[in-house]
């Protein structure tokens, strides 16, 4: 049987995944990340287990960053500027094709994640949509037409700027711009901002998550103005608080004032700005969808 590879490369953890070529998974692992040196034998003896028995025809990465994501580059398939010890200009790609010579994608998680949510999940069939990830940074990708936005590297819609509620005067976390989105609406930034162990910590009715559901609708309705999406799927850890959605519904609404003469906002905003159908799994769908691409493409 004809297989494919995915490899989801988090922070922490790493999840290889085989699957048939209708998302179907057949077997996947969870391993800690440590030194590549470490690491990467484990994924080469999951994927050498696997392709005993099946015709391994791809493999997809989704991977933390910065990562170079553009084919043209010569350091495509490379992670860069990373504090992870012994990731830094590490050549993802190659030490995968040392072993597996076939093609492989390539490409950053939270694209990733999108793809998968386009694949499988809650944009399936929709050519043009946002994915957002509020957790520990925020993680924006976008499908337009059909396509994962890429550019110069790849957008970085995390780190917009937006305007700071007048009330909070919270400096921000995000080592680059202090109060850009991440530095004020990521979860360390939550935690900081408040003096907790974890963002969930803080009570519903508390000021935290009015400035943090105002900075989320700030960010979204900008990408509905810049990208036109068709929808807008909302995910990551400090998206568990399900009361947040509604309001950032209604606040998206309001920020927005009619000036979008559609009903995907106008009525059925609810429909618009969406959970991710997958949980956990977009980004391990999503790398098994760029291992599909990557096949069409020979990379
Ligand atoms: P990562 O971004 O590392 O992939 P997550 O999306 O789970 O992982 O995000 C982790 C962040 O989300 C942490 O800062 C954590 O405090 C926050 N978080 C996790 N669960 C919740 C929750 N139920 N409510 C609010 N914040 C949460
Ligand atoms: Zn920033």
């Amino acid at each position: 049987m004809n297989i494919y590879g995915a490899i989801e490369a988090g922070g922490t953890k790493i999840i290889c995944a085989s699957a048939t070529i209708d998302g179907k998974i057949l077997n996947r692992i969870q391993i800690p990340t440590k030194t590549p040196e470490v690491t990467i034998p484990k994924i080469i003896e999951f994927f050498q287990k696997e392709s005993i028995n099946n015709n391994l025809k791809a493999i997809g990465i989704g991977t933390f960053g910065p990562a170079d994501v553009d084919p043209s580059l010569k350091t495509f398939g490379m992670i860069r500027s990373t504090p992870k010890q012994g990731w830094k200009d590490f050549d993802f790609i190659s030490s995968i094709k040392k072993h597996f010579n076939i093609p492989i994608g390539f490409d950053t998680d939270v694209n990733s994640s999108a793809l998968g949510e386009n694949n499988w999940g809650a944009a399936k069939g929709i050519d043009t949509f946002v994915y957002i990830t509020v957790g520990t940074g925020i993680g924006v990708g976008a499908v337009v037409e059909k396509n994962l936005l890429h550019g110069l590297t790849h957008p970085e819609m995390g780190h917009i700027f937006i305007p700071q509620n007048k009330e909070d005067d919270f400096e921000g976390v995000c080592p680059y711009h202090k109060n850009c989105l991440e530095g004020l609406a990521s979860g360390p930034s939550m935690s900081k901002r408040w003096k907790l162990k974890e963002a969930l910590d803080l009570a519903q009715n508390h000021i935290g998550w009015e400035f943090e559901s105002d900075y989320l609708s700030l960010a979204i309705a900008n990408y509905i103005l810049c990208l036109s999406p068709k929808i807008i799927i909302l995910g990551g850890g400090v998206m568990n608080q399900n009361f947040l959605l509604p309001i950032i519904h209604k606040k998206v609404k309001k920020l927005l004032n009619g000036y979008i003469n559609n009903d995907m906002i106008l009525k059925n905003i609810d429909k618009f700005i969406v959970k991710p159908a997958l949980g956990n799994d977009s980004g391990i769908f999503g790398a098994l969808a760029l291992a599909l691409e990557a096949e069409k493409k020979k990379n």
